[in-house]
């Protein structure tokens, strides 16, 4: 049997013919940009993250970029302030921080949902941590309502990472007293990569908020900076959304359901099925909505068994072999000290979880199971 990490024609099947169909309105629309479909997204994102507004731009990466250009011009943020992130996100998280001068503070990870340990963020944080990225890796929402409004207490912003975990939701309730991620703090950052649980044909992303200072600046600095049509109040960019991708994206969320509920059922048979002493499994929360972005598995043989399943057909990934601090751009820059997400580097591997049926993910499971 042959079971591809990810073929991404495969999942897009069942709503291909709705697709063609948004794409040729919009062409025939004459309205590219600034449209009608970007507002329905907005709009749809809004309900999603129960959030006072929502924007959409280019991507993920521009998305936490306009977060942090705008509170640095709202004066929220200043050169030099520390933003804690954890160790093990991938480098668009981190990227963001350094460009505009504020300074990373790396927080290692724990071994149940591999995102920040939240203990040692609380003994972590300085004086000059001004702002906590909280990433949902994997689809595995973090979370903790009484510290967040701790953070939130001493002056700290909490900005989402929500890239791979749109219709996912947290333990407790966020600052608006829902438990979507990506509602929960004071801002989010969501990514529409062809790859994400919801992908774009293309390039996308939203920032969300129930701020409505930050959620203007956003639009104005995504914008050029203008206000209104060639009234440029500051140095901006050009990160818009454009219409055809809204629209695809507009289909695409009709589905979300069905595409969660698909990722979870084969990350439901993994748990379930996979048995081998040198295999761990990830946890399988019952008191938050994970989304599965990744099925993470670990084992200290990671290169030997991804070798060994790709002989037999089946595809893996590794998210991420190497942690944001430790690349090449980076290197001599940090002093770090994160032993877990060092360690599980060269420990995860990822299974397929897009649109892999029973019969693949029971064969993922036996060959796995095989390993000796
Ligand atoms: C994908 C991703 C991003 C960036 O999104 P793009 O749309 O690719 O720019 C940021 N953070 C995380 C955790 C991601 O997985």
């Amino acid at each position: 049997m042959n079971v591809p990490f990810l073929d991404l024609s495969k999942p897009e099947a069942p709503w291909l013919q709705r697709l063609d169909e948004a794409a040729v309105k919009v062409i025939h629309s004459g309205r590219y940009l600034h449209g009608a479909q970007t507002d329905r997204l907005e709009q749809r994102l809004k309900g999603l993250f129960s959030t006072q507004e929502a924007v959409g731009v280019s991507n993920g990466l521009d998305a936490i970029r306009l977060i942090i250009a705008s509170y640095l011009h709202m004066g929220r943020l200043h050169e030099g302030d520390e933003v804690a992130v954890p160790a093990n996100t991938y480098i668009a998280s981190v990227l963001p921080i350094t460009e505009f001068n504020l300074k990373p503070l790396f927080i290692d990870v724990e071994t149940s949902g591999y995102n920040m340990n939240l203990e040692l963020l609380e003994k972590k944080i300085t004086s000059k941590t001004k702002a906590v990225m909280l990433v949902h890796l994997y689809g595995t929402p973090v979370w903790d309502a009484r510290l967040m409004h701790s953070m939130r207490d001493k002056g700290i912003l909490i900005i989402e990472d929500n890239a791979q975990a749109i219709g996912a939701h947290a333990p407790t309730p966020g600052f608006n007293g829902a438990t979507a991620t990506g509602g929960l703090g004071d801002a989010s950052a969501l990514s529409f990569y062809p790859t994400k649980n919801i992908g774009a044909l293309g390039d996308a992303g939203a920032v969300a908020t129930s701020d409505k200072e930050l959620a203007a600046t956003v639009r104005t600095l995504a914008n050029y900076g203008s206000d209104r049509r060639y009234h440029n109040i500051t140095e901006g960019y050009n990160c818009r959304i454009d219409e055809l991708q809204a629209a695809f994206l507009n289909v695409k969320l009709d589905y979300l359901n069905d595409i969660l509920e698909s990722r979870a059922r084969t990350a439901r048979i993994y748990c379930g099925n996979i048995d081998n002493p040198a295999v761990t499994t990830p946890v399988y929360m019952t008191d938050r909505r994970q989304v599965w972005h990744q099925y993470v598995i670990r084992t200290d043989r990671r290169d030997e068994l991804k070798a060994f399943l790709a002989q037999k057909g089946i595809g893996t990934d590794i998210h991420y072999p190497c942690p944001p601090y430790a690349q090449p751009c980076y290197r001599g820059v940090f002093k770090t000290d994160c032993k877990v997400a060092d360690r599980l580097s060269g420990e995860i591997l990822s299974l397929p979880i897009a649109a892999v049926d029973e019969e693949a993910a029971l064969y993922v499971c036996e060959t796995i199971n095989s390993f000796r």
